[in-house]
C-alpha cells in the first residue's frame, strides 16, 4: 500500500511569529509572553538525528530528537513518549519525502497548532531523484549530498527565525560546513581508482552520493539469498566485483549483512578477495555526543572510510582530525 504524498512544507503561521514578537509583548497570547519573558526558548523536536542536529547548529541550544543511533527511519513507528513529545513541541521539524512514512496521521493531527516543517521538502524538486523501491517518490536520502542538505538548513533557519531564533551566523558558519564538507568528499574521493569507484552496500540510501561524486552505487537490500532472483543478483554483484577488481563493501548498523557474507563468499570462490571496507552511517547517526553523532560526523566518516578501503588516500582522523575520537 502506498499512502498518498503531499510534498510541500506544512508551516502554519499559528506559532510564535518574529513579528510578534518585535511587535510588542501585549500582543501575545499569555502563555508566550510569559515564555518570552522568562527567557524560555520555543521547545523544538526532531524526528530524525539528521534533522535535530540541523536544528542544534543553528539554535546552539537543545533539540529533542525522536529517533536515536541504529534507528532505521523508514520503519518506525511513533511511541506514547513521542507523541507526547511532538504534542508538548512549539516546532516540530520533520524531513519528509516519506521517510518517516508512520508519522504522517499525527503530522498531519498536530498541523493547525504547531509550527512544522518538512525540511528535505524544501529542496527543489527538479534537484531530486526517484526513490529506487518507489518510481512515483523521491528519493529522501538527500542528507548525503551537502550541496542538497544545505537547501533543508537554509528551510530550518528560516523557520526558526520566524520563531524569534537568531540564526543568521550559525547559519553562516553551519554554510561553510557544507561546502568544506561537499570540498573534502570531491577531492577524497577522486584518489580513488577510477575503475573502483564503486559503492556496495547494504540498501538503497546513497543514490545522492553516487550522483554528486560520480560513483556507481548498488544496494543489496531485499535480495534473499534462498530465491533464484537473489542468487541471480547476487551473481550479477560478484561479476562486478570481479571485473572491477572491488575490494572492499560496506555494511550499515541496521541491516543485515547476510547478503554481504554471501558476496564475499561468492568472490572469494572466483579468488577475488573482499572485505568489510567497514560500517557507513547511512539513516541515522552515530553516538549521542560524539562526533560521529552529528551531520558532518557521519558524512566525514563515511567519506573517509570509503577512499581509504577503496585505495585512495585520505587523513585517518578525517577532514577535521574528529574521528574516532573515543579510540
Ligand atoms: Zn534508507
Amino acid at each position: 500500500m502506498q499512502r498518498e504524498h503531499t510534498p510541500s512544507p506544512r508551516i502554519p503561521r499559528t506559532g510564535l511569529s518574529r513579528r510578534a514578537l518585535i511587535g510588542g509583548l501585549a500582543a501575545l497570547p499569555f502563555a508566550a509572553r510569559a515564555a518570552v519573558a522568562s527567557g524560555a526558548a520555543p521547545a523544538i523536536v526532531a524526528t530524525t538525528g539528521m534533522v535535530a542536529d540541523l536544528a542544534r547548529s543553528l539554535t546552539g541550544g537543545p533539540v529533542q530528537a525522536l529517533m536515536g543511533p541504529g534507528i532505521d527511519p523508514h520503519g518506525y513507528r511513533p511511541t506514547r513518549s513521542d507523541i507526547l513529545a511532538l504534542s508538548r513541541a512549539d516546532i516540530i521539524l520533520h524531513h519528509g519525502l516519506h521517510l518517516e512514512a508512520q508519522f504522517t496521521d499525527i503530522l498531519e493531527e498536530l498541523a493547525p497548532k504547531k509550527r512544522i516543517l518538512a525540511v528535505a521538502e524544501a529542496i527543489p524538486k527538479d534537484l531530486l531523484l526517484a526513490d529506487p523501491a518507489y518510481a512515483d517518490r523521491p528519493d529522501p536520502h538527500v542528507w548525503f549530498d551537502p550541496t542538497l542538505w544545505q537547501h533543508a538548513a537554509t528551510a530550518v533557519a528560516a523557520t526558526l527565525t520566524e520563531a524569534g531564533f537568531d540564526t543568521t551566523a550559525k547559519a553562516t558558519a553551519l554554510a561553510e560546513t557544507a561546502t568544506a564538507l561537499h570540498d573534502y568528499a570531491r577531492s577524497t574521493l577522486a584518489t580513488v581508482p577510477e575503475q573502483a569507484r564503486v559503492l556496495v552496500t547494504a540498501h538503497d540510501a546513497f543514490e545522492y552520493f553516487g550522483r554528486a561524486y560520480g560513483w556507481q552505487v548498488e544496494g543489496i537490500q531485499g535480495i534473499s539469498t534462498d530465491s533464484e532472483a537473489g542468487l541471480a543478483r547476487i551473481s550479477e554483484l560478484v561479476d562486478l566485483l570481479v571485473t572491477r577488481n572491488i575490494q572492499a563493501v560496506f555494511v550499515e548498523r541496521s541491516v543485515s549483512d547476510r547478503a554481504m557474507q554471501a558476496l564475499i563468499e561468492g568472490a572469494a570462490s572466483r579468488d577475488h578477495y573482499v572485505s568489510i571496507g567497514g560500517e557507513l552511517y547511512s539513516d541515522a547517526m552515530g553516538p549521542d555526543g560524539t562526533y560521529e553523532g552529528t551531520w558532518p560526523g557521519m558524512i566525514d566518516h563515511n567519506i573517509t572510510t570509503i577512499a581509504l578501503a577503496l585505495g585512495g588516500t585520505a587523513p585517518e582522523r578525517g577532514m577535521q582530525g574528529k574521528l574516532n575520537a573515543g579510540t
